[in-house]
């Protein structure tokens, strides 16, 4: 697979998850909760408490506020909670898609 050609051609909020539009024409979907669960960024790598485990992770900390892709290589989600992730797109090609 050459991750280097591949690029989304279209984010889309689909309920609770987030799905992408390749430029090979396949479909990925990923979850919000997946997606800030696994946040490698340095604050939640240095969190005490998984995020899963404490008590706004229901509420505001993922349910996405804006997406802005960044360079050729990834987008940054910001949450609801005023956190952001960054994801590279290999990792939401990751995800299990489908054809369309
Ligand atoms: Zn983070």
């Amino acid at each position: 697979m050459q991750m280097q050609t591949l690029r989304p051609l279209e984010m889309r909020r689909v309920e609770d998850k987030l799905r992408v539009l390749w430029s090979d024409q396949t479909v990925s979907e990923c979850s919000w909760a997946d997606l800030r669960k696994t946040c490698r960024c340095a604050v939640c790598l240095e969190m005490k408490t998984p995020l899963h485990e404490s008590q706004n992770y229901y509420a505001r900390a993922i349910r996405p506020r804006d997406m802005t892709t960044v360079g050729n290589y990834a987008v940054e989600i910001s949450w609801e909670d005023g956190h952001s992730s960054i994801v590279a797109f290999e990792r939401l090609r990751s995800a299990p898609h489908e054809n369309q």
